[in-house]
């Protein structure tokens, strides 16, 4: 459904991608899991068809993002990471306007905007102004938003910035809807547990490239099945092991206090992106 070949990007002498290789399969939740400025935002921009690729090749639906650039863009629902809604109309006219942006018939407008509102929960809203509903709430709209000119490919570029716990778990509880509803989804999160929670396979970026890509389970496995952290000179440190025996009795004969735990998606994130010390003598 989304195929990356050598994606470049540079902006001045800044190099904001360094050679992007991707695909994602048609249903599929795919997180692009980086730092701040990792090229998460500029990929997602390319392949909306807001920005043109330095070098490379970007297809979504089987259409190139260049040379066919008016249904590469249909073909994709857009959430930026900038709530971008007009805060002065109704729920509903918000919907209104995106679907005559994209010359949907009024009939079929108008049943896709009752469809989606009850979908992303705002059925009974749709003459609120914007401006007085929660951040959440204008979220689950801008989604909604995106999915009315039902594009096969669904961008979210940071769904849940800023959002507080609970009302995330309900945009993830949303994202998991609508891709059983058959829709592919590439999010962009600095959020590990949104990526674990979500995706089908992460891809870890770093500087403008892939540092590692596959799924959650299988990235964690790279870095063994238990881990401790125990606190160190004022900082945590945290160590990975095949085996829980093994990571107790490392604890135990380094520290006096120290917790032992699953490892988790973090963990395989610090030490593949190179952000963690190097492993110890016997960790995996
Ligand atoms: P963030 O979560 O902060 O948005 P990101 O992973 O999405 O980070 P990008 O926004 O893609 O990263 O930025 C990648 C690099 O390109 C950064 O160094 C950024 O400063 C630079 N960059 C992005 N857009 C522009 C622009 N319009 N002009 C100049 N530099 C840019």
């Amino acid at each position: 459904m989304i195929r990356i070949q050598g994606l470049t990007k540079r902006y001045g002498s800044v190099a904001a991608l360094k050679g992007i290789d991707l695909s994602i399969a048609a249903g599929e939740i795919f997180a692009y899991l980086g730092p701040n400025g990792a090229g998460k935002t500029t990929t997602i921009r390319i392949l909306a068809g807001l920005t043109r690729p330095g070098g490379g090749r970007c297809t979504v639906n089987g259409c190139d993002v260049v040379r066919q650039s008016l249904e590469a863009r249909r073909a994709v629902g857009l959430v930026p990471q900038a709530i971008n809604l007009d805060r002065e109309l109704a729920v509903a006219e918000n919907l209104e306007v995106h679907g005559r942006l994209f010359a949907m018939p009024a009939a079929a407008r108008r049943r896709r905007i009752a469809e989606l509102l009850d979908y992303v929960g705002l059925a009974q809203r749709p003459h609120a102004l914007v401006k007085t509903l929660s951040g959440g709430l204008q979220r689950r709209l801008m989604i909604a938003r995106a999915l009315l000119h039902e594009p096969p490919v669904l961008l979210l570029d940071e769904p849940t910035v800023g959002l507080d716990p609970e009302i995330r778990r309900r945009i993830w509880a949303l994202v998991k809807k609508i891709q059983a509803g058959g829709t592919t989804v590439l999010l962009t999160t600095h959020y590990i547990e949104e990526a674990e929670f979500l995706a089908d396979r992460v891809a870890f970026v770093d500087e403008g490239s892939i540092v590692a890509l596959d799924t959650p389970r299988a990235l964690m496995a790279t870095q063994g099945a238990w881990a401790i952290d125990r606190f160190d000179g004022g900082g945590l440190e945290t160590s990975c092991f095949a085996d829980r025996e093994a990571a107790q009795a490392f604890g135990a004969a380094q520290a006096d206090s120290f917790t032992v735990r699953r490892v988790n998606l973090e963990d395989a994130f610090l030490a593949l992106t190179g952000k963690k010390v190097a492993p110890q003598r016997g960790e995996h």
